[in-house]
């Protein structure tokens, strides 16, 4: 055997978390792609099942208030909470990521006019030049509404780019294409020092390495719940507020689930307190159970958030040392820092025909996604992701990688 098939072994033999393998839905495929779409939680179909047969299907109607459906945004934001560093009570659940991005940074803006009334103004948004492109599509329109200009800025220059103008800054934490890890303690005081609203996307973070949004004072944070959360296809998106920030939370989607008295069908828009006030209209409560049940594999396994950012960091860097190891000196460049401190969870390998490469290591059973224009992306979910499986994906990619000569 290989002394890096045997290195797996060992790592494979000593990691705590093997045993949640167990708990999804996999075959013999090494998938490397849970920081697009997470693996199905195998108790899953059930519950969707029951919610479908039983509680529409009998309770009907019934169902919004003895199945829990109509706090289900807020209770199953308490469950991701603790996954993100956050106390109850200030995440809510519902809409896409793009939609709570839009949420989130237009309240920003207005807090911080708010604060500015009287004075100069802030009307200027920062974004990370590097984001996800629908941040950036988002933050361009909140920006045209809201009269503010839009600066994007690599997330390293932020500190420099602040001034006495700037109103909000939008951020990821890990970028999606490099797997790079933004310094989110530091540039979150940089941001409050210059007296402006922090929003940060934890989309490639939640769920792989800790976020401490409480302990860092972030202001606002968005993210999504289907890749490392594995809530399904499309499942619901969440959006912190910071408790002491809420009563100053202005909706630019006051939908009458977030008033304060639902039911009371006023002409007159009133906000409700706490985190509800960022909900819109109706939830979309098949995928929110789904969410809600995915969710279980942490709390059943009293699963720890360090012990995943641990395994995550052996796991990339095993991954790393694999791909040195089997593939020809030259033929990929990873663009993922090598310092921990900057490292999400996942590998990003640049090559030349990098889509046709990746087409054939999925045809080899090894999924990982291209992006273009030249990256090889392998994300590496540490509830389901072994050491054999990276040795196996770095031996296959190598093989690939020889026949495209
Ligand atoms: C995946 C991802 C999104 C997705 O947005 P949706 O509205 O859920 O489609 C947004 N931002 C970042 C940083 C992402 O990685």
């Amino acid at each position: 055997m290989s002394e890096l098939k045997s290195a797996a072994e060992e790592l494979d033999a000593a990691d705590g978390l093997a045993a949640l393998r167990g708990r999804f839905v996999l075959d013999d495929v090494v998938y490397l792609d849970g920081n697009s779409l997470g693996a199905l939680p195998a108790h899953v179909p059930g519950r969707v099942q029951d919610v479908v047969r039983r509680q529409w299907g009998e309770l009907r109607i019934r169902s919004w208030e003895e199945s829990g459906w109509w706090t289900a945004p807020e209770r199953i934001g308490d469950r991701i909470a603790p996954l993100v560093g956050a106390a109850a009570g200030q995440i809510v659940v519902g809409d896409s990521t793009s939609v709570n991005v839009f949420k989130a940074l237009v309240a920003a803006v207005r807090m911080a006019a708010e604060d500015g009334a009287g004075g100069p103004g802030r009307d200027e948004i920062l974004v990370d030049a590097t984001t996800f492109p629908t941040d950036g599509y988002i933050a361009e329109s909140a920006a045209r509404m809201t009269g503010c200009a839009l600066r994007p800025v690599a997330p390293a220059e932020v500190p420099s780019a602040l001034g006495e103008r700037t109103a909000a800054v939008l951020l990821n934490h890990v970028d999606y294409r490099t797997g790079r890890l933004h310094d989110l303690p530091g540039l979150t005081a940089a941001v409050h020092a210059a007296g402006a609203y922090a929003v940060w996307d934890l989309c490639h973070s939640a769920g792989a390495l800790p976020v401490g949004l409480d302990e860092h004072g972030v202001d606002l944070a968005v993210g999504c719940t289907y890749k490392y959360l594995n809530g399904g296809p499309g499942s619901p998106a969440y959006l912190y507020v910071r408790r002491d920030l809420q009563p100053r939370f202005d909706s630019p989607l006051p939908g009458w689930n977030s008033h304060a008295e639902p039911f009371g069908m006023r002409p007159g828009y009133e906000p409700a307190s706490g985190a509800p006030r960022g909900r819109v209209g109706t939830p979309d409560i098949l995928s929110l159970l789904a969410l809600e049940a995915a969710l279980d594999v942490w709390d059943e396994d009293a699963v720890s958030v360090e012990a995943v950012r641990a395994k995550s960091l052996a796991l990339t860097d095993f991954f790393l040392r694999c791909v040195a190891e089997y593939v020809p000196d030259g033929r990929v460049e990873s663009v993922t820092p090598v310092a921990h401190a900057e490292r999400g969870s996942q590998v990003a390998l640049r090559c030349d025909d990098a889509g046709d490469v990746m087409k054939r290591l999925i045809e080899r059973g090894v999924v990982g996604d291209f992006r273009a224009p030249d990256v090889l992306r392998f994300g590496f979910t540490p509830l389901y992701v072994g050491f054999a499986d990276v040795e196996r994906a770095a031996r296959v990619l190598a093989l690939t990688l020889g026949e495209a000569g």
